[in-house]
């Protein structure tokens, strides 16, 4: 092992990249500080070793990463449908980052299923769908999938990131930053050696914290307030807590992407909440946020019943009930893994 890789990973991932001549690198729905952190950073390094690449996203990311995107080259599924169609045609290598089913990537999906490229996984999260790919880079120790990329490209690079450019450097910072939540959660030794070596070469951590963390809205601020003050239900028999928000009350508070990022963690903050979860109205279905404090498995309670996965403490899913009735099924379920949710207040 080479931090937390295989070097025989390295070597597969490096002959892949160097037999291709163009490099789809794509990442899921909805994505956040670790997708476009993961996307941008290996886009940026496969440049930087001479090849061709784009990045394809399915949908529009929030305001506050779109600093990731310097160059404005992303291309979005949802508005640049032809050509991303295009570019999956021609592209003989594809590199999919932090996600690990196929269908965490909407309409994108068919593209990769029906495309001969080769096709690889980059990713942190349990259970990843490996028949889909040719070549699976998998940890779920690691605290982000920029965290692993980081690892990866230190092994390519010969064990030192020294080379690498600032902009990779940076993205791989801003991943690991928002995937830990400020390195409040899944930090582990690796996590501070690989901050260590990035701030190191120069990224400047004070800036990317600022864009990242102080880049909301007004709207978002006071949207979190209302969620706190009107909306959180605490359920202390089960030890959970959740908030449901409606497109209305979205709009009222001129909602754009990304803003109930974080909204999710605030129930856990309270003594004996040990689940909590954010329901959110979209189009056609309710889209499903859930952490956990300790022991109860999100990942599995979001397999079961809310059409998802993730990690054990951190999932998502949908739902495709009405936003009326979505509080009574939460309740349900609740009430039907009374038994492990008791287990978890107790440690
Ligand atoms: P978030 O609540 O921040 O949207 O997502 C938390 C974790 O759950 C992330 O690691 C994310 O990849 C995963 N996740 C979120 N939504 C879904 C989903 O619909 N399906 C699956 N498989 N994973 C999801
Ligand atoms: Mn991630």
């Amino acid at each position: 092992m080479t931090g937390y890789l295989k070097r025989k990973s390295a070597k597969e991932f490096r002959e892949a990249v160097d037999k291709a001549k163009l490099i789809v690198i794509l990442t899921h729905t909805n994505p956040d500080g670790d997708a476009l952190g993961s996307v941008t950073a290996m886009s940026s390094y496969l440049k930087f070793s001479g090849k061709a690449c784009r990045i394809v996203v399915p949908n529009p990311f929030p305001r506050n990463l779109a600093f990731m995107d310097r160059d404005r080259k992303i291309l979005i599924n949802t508005r640049h449908t032809d050509a991303v169609k295009d570019v999956f045609s021609r592209a003989d290598l594809i590199i999919a980052l932090d996600f690990n089913q196929l269908k965490r990537v909407d309409d994108v999906e068919p593209l990769i299923r029906n495309s001969k490229a080769v096709k690889v996984l980059i990713d942190h999260h349990p259970e990843p769908e490996n028949s889909a790919f040719d070549i699976v880079i998998s940890n779920t120790e690691v605290s982000s999938t920029a965290e692993l990329l980081f690892w990866l490209i230190r092994t390519m690079e010969g064990g030192s990131v020294k080379k690498v450019p600032a902009d990779c450097a940076q993205a791989l910072y801003v991943g690991m930053m928002t995937d830990t939540n400020n390195f409040a959660n899944s930090v582990a030794a690796g996590t501070f050696k690989m901050s260590y070596e990035l701030l190191d070469l120069g990224v400047d951590k004070e800036t990317l914290q600022l864009k990242v963390f102080g880049g909301f809205s007004e709207g978002r601020m006071r949207l979190l307030g209302h969620s706190l003050l009107n909306k959180m239900k605490i359920l202390h028999e089960f030890g959970a807590g959740y908030i449901i928000l409606t497109r209305e009350e979205l709009e009222k508070f001129s909602f754009s992407e990304g803003d109930t990022e974080g909204f999710v963690n605030m129930p856990l903050n309270i003594n004996g909440i040990t689940v909590s979860a954010l329901f959110t109205e979209k189009d056609g279905h309710i889209r499903v946020s859930l952490r956990s404090a300790n022991g109860f498995s999100v990942n599995r309670f979001s397999r079961k019943y809310f059409n998802g996965a993730g990690h054990e403490r951190a999932a998502g899913g949908k739902l495709f009930i009405p936003v009326g009735e979505v509080g009574e099924y939460f309740e349900k379920c609740l009430a039907l893994e009374q038994d492990s949710l008791s287990k978890a207040q107790d440690l």
